[in-house]
C-alpha cells in the first residue's frame, strides 16, 4: 500500500516527481482541482454547482471537496495506493484528510517533501525560458539548461519569451503562501512519524532514487 502525498514549495520539481513515481509504481494522480472538473463536468445538480463556482474563480465548499475525495479515494483504482497531489495545502484540511483515512480504514502512508531553498526556487522560476514555437524550456540561471543564445531555442531557432508569472513578485506570493500555510503541514507529518524530507536540489534522476529508496524500505 503507497499512499503518498508530495509537498514542496512552487517550482520545487513536484510534477516532475509525482509523474515519475505515478509511472513507475502504477498510482492514479489525485489532485483535488481535477476531481472538481470532473465533476463540473457531469449534468447534475452539484456538477453545475461546482461549474459556476468556478467559472467566476470562486472556492467551491471545503465539504464537497472532502466528499468527493472520499469518493474518488475509495474508487477500486486506489487499492494499492495512490499519489495525492496538492492536498492537503492546509492543517485543516491535513485534519480532513485524516477522517477520510478513517473511513477508509486506511494509514497516512508517506509525506514526501522536497526541500529547497528559497533563492534556488528564485533563480529558477526568474531564468525560465520558454521556446513559442516548440515549447522546449529553458534556464538562464542555470549552466545546464541555459540556451547556447540567449532568447533563441537551441531546437528550432524560435523566440524564447517568460511566463507572466515567472516573475519575482508572483513567485514571493506564491512562496508567502506556502510558508504560511503549507509548512505547519509538515510538523505535524514529522510528529506522526510518516515524513521524509528529500534535498530537492539535485538532478531528477537523483531525487527520483531517492524517493525510490524511501518508498522501497517502507514497503
Ligand atoms: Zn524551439
Amino acid at each position: 500500500m503507497k499512499n503518498i502525498i508530495f509537498i514542496a514549495p512552487p517550482a520545487a520539481g513536484k510534477g516532475t516527481q509525482s509523474a515519475i513515481i505515478e509511472k513507475k509504481y502504477s498510482l492514479p494522480h489525485i489532485s483535488t482541482g481535477d476531481i472538481l472538473r470532473t465533476e463540473a463536468s457531469s449534468d447534475t445538480e452539484l456538477g453545475r454547482y461546482i461549474r459556476e463556482v468556478l467559472s467566476t474563480g470562486g472556492l467551491v465548499k471545503d465539504e464537497i471537496t472532502y466528499d468527493l475525495l472520499l469518493k474518488r479515494l475509495s474508487q477500486d483504482d486506489c487499492k494499492n495506493g495512490y499519489i495525492l497531489d496538492g492536498f492537503p495545502r492546509n492543517l485543516e484540511q491535513a485534519y480532513k484528510y485524516e477522517e477520510i483515512l478513517n473511513k477508509l480504514n486506511q494509514n497516512l502512508g508517506y509525506v514526501i517533501y522536497l526541500d529547497i531553498a528559497e533563492d534556488i526556487l528564485e533563480k529558477r522560476i526568474t531564468g525560465r525560458r520558454i521556446c513559442e514555437n516548440c515549447g522546449n524550456v529553458y534556464n538562464i540561471n542555470s549552466e545546464t539548461q541555459r540556451p547556447k543564445l540567449e532568447s533563441i531555442c537551441d531546437k528550432c531557432g524560435g523566440r524564447l519569451y517568460q511566463r507572466n508569472d515567472d516573475n519575482v513578485s508572483s513567485f514571493k506570493n506564491r512562496y508567502q503562501l506556502f510558508l504560511n500555510k503549507t509548512k505547519p503541514i509538515l510538523d505535524y507529518y514529522k510528529e506522526k512519524g510518516v515524513l521524509y524530507v528529500i534535498n530537492g536540489n539535485d538532478t531528477v534522476t537523483n531525487i527520483a532514487q531517492k524517493i525510490d529508496e524511501v518508498l522501497i524500505k517502507g514497503m
